[in-house]
């Protein structure tokens, strides 16, 4: 490690959420051994997120080196002034910071800067460097579904109705016409797949909510085809655009990957380039437990600056999606094993090898001095699993945080050959490598519903409303509002200042009082 005035170029790797603990064990346990080298030869400290200590926040913090008043990043949701206090607008945006971002400063001092996946660098305010990707998490506009699970009817059935959102159901029948129809020990079986019979996507992302009635992407028909090609039962899958062969674009057996598969479909009535990849998750002997899962489908380009570097990512390194580290975990009872899942690993591994191709083949290429990243991962670890790893919570089973415990190793482990692979790559005498998380976790069972508590005491009131066919707040008789979805803040509803303020200023204080 350069000492401080040595230093000309920057590593800073963001680990959404990883815990410094957790860190600190696997380091002393061998496991993240490339972490363990940086930290032998540079310094580890703790440190206090800026309120609330969640991630557009805290990643808007450090890259400004603000607090939250001065930026303005008010978590996940910011309140316009003015408007009325129900009313936000999502924060993970660039435009919305109010402090100068780091990749700023360093590109007016000459620094060619490279920003990866990170939560509020889009749209991109640099001009000479290269942006890919953001506003993560989970937010990004170019994804353009979420992921699928094609199940035969049998599983799907079974599914109870609250667990089947994008799963489709496959039904098989004996295969006709097609061309050639290979050899198979047991009666060939063919259904087709659509993509526009999955759920709409519908959240999160400004301006990509579907309306009724409009269609997102238009109907494309796959067709699959089952076969026993060693005459003890289905173990082939082909996929194909067509009943010819010729036309394959993925075989697979149990267990296996497609590449990666580009398609021109049309987008809200533009023609894109869109790409996803297939896995075979399951297929019985007999077929009649089928489990195809497909990633979510991304745009191939348009997540770059300048423009044409996507295009260059995809061929030499592979397609930039979004969240692919993390995101599985909402999907995982798709899968066979939800606490230890192979599927899940895979996709880190596969994210690993792309963030590490991105630092490599750019270096390489452009020769940046700045790499700024953002990883996802150890926050979805967490949310999905960090309170079953304790003996206090409710549902702990011993055995259960056994198997998380090794997942939460691999998990760790990967991280650091992320770490290690973007070093040894790209970091040299002059270099300074920061890892650095937005902010930790804690385990939760208990939750407080801040509202129940403002009716309570007579500071928050609804009313019932005929036009919405829903109760709405009453602002007549309204004085406090808890604006916020992931992180409440408490509004006064202040006379003169919001659109039906009914508390007087003199009696602010007393209002925060109670
Ligand atoms: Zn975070």
């Amino acid at each position: 490690m350069p000492s401080r005035s040595a230093a000309k170029k920057l590593i800073l790797i963001g680990l959404d959420a990883i815990e410094p603990h957790l860190i600190m064990k696997f380091v002393n346990e061998g496991k993240m051994p490339n972490t363990a080298s940086l930290l032998k030869n540079g310094i580890f400290s703790l440190a206090y997120s800026s309120p609330p200590c969640d991630t557009p926040t805290n990643w808007t913090t450090i890259v400004t080196g603000a607090w939250t008043g001065t930026h303005c990043m008010t978590s996940f949701f910011a309140h316009i002034p003015k408007a009325e206090l129900n009313e936000g607008y999502r924060t993970l945006n660039s435009k919305v910071c109010k402090a100068e971002f780091l990749w700023n400063v360093l590109e007016e001092a000459g620094k060619k800067c490279v920003i990866v996946n990170y939560p509020v660098a889009w749209p991109p305010t640099i001009r000479k460097g290269i942006v890919l990707g953001g506003p993560a998490p989970a937010a990004s506009p170019w994804r353009v579904k979420w992921p699928a699970l094609f199940l035969s009817k049998n599983i799907y059935e079974a599914l109870p109705p609250s667990e089947r959102t994008n799963c489709i159901p496959v039904e098989f029948v004996e295969a006709k016409e097609w061309t050639p129809l290979p050899k198979s020990y047991s009666t060939p079986l063919e259904a087709t797949i659509w993509f526009a019979e999955e759920a709409p996507l519908e959240r999160r992302a400004p301006g990509w909510q579907v309306r009724p009635g409009e269609k997102l992407i238009e109907a494309l028909p796959y067709h699959l085809l089952l076969l026993d090609t060693r005459g003890e039962g289905y173990d082939t899958l082909i996929i194909c655009k067509d009943k010819n062969l010729q036309n394959e674009i993925a075989r697979l057996k149990a267990g296996e990957w497609s590449d990666w598969i580009t398609e021109t479909v049309k987008v809200r009535g533009e023609e894109r380039e869109v790409i996803f990849r297939f896995k075979l998750v399951k297929l019985s002997a007999d077929a009649r437990e089928f489990k195809l899962y497909r990633t979510d489908v991304f745009l191939v380009e348009g997540w770059s600056f300048p423009d044409n570097v996507a295009k260059e990512i995809v061929d030499h390194v592979g397609p930039y999606i979004e969240g692919y580290e993390g995101l599985v975990s909402d999907v995982l009872h798709w899968f066979e094993e939800e606490y230890y899942s192979p599927t899940w690993l895979e996709h880190i591994k596969q994210s690993v090898d792309w963030y590490s191709g991105v630092a490599k083949y750019l270096k390489e290429k452009y020769s940046w001095d700045v790499f700024i990243m953002h990883y996802h991962l150890h926050d979805s670890l967490n949310h999905k699993y960090l309170g079953l790893l304790y003996e206090e919570h409710p549902d702990y089973k011993p055995d259960i945080a056994k198997t998380l415990w090794r997942f939460y190793e691999e998990c760790y482990s990967l991280t650091d050959q992320l770490i290690g692979n973007i070093v040894d790559a790209c970091a040299d005498e002059d270099t300074l490598v920061v890892l650095v998380s937005d902010h930790g976790a804690v385990p939760a069972w208990k939750f407080v519903w801040i509202g129940g508590a403002l009716i309570r005491y007579g500071l928050l009131s609804y009313k019932w409303s005929e036009n919405d066919s829903a109760y709405i707040v009453d602002w007549s008789k309204t004085s406090a509002y808890p604006f916020g979805h992931t992180t409440p803040y408490i509004w006064v509803n202040l006379k003169g200042r919001d659109p039906h303020g009914i508390v007087d200023p003199k009696d602010y204080r007393r209002v925060q009082e109670d």
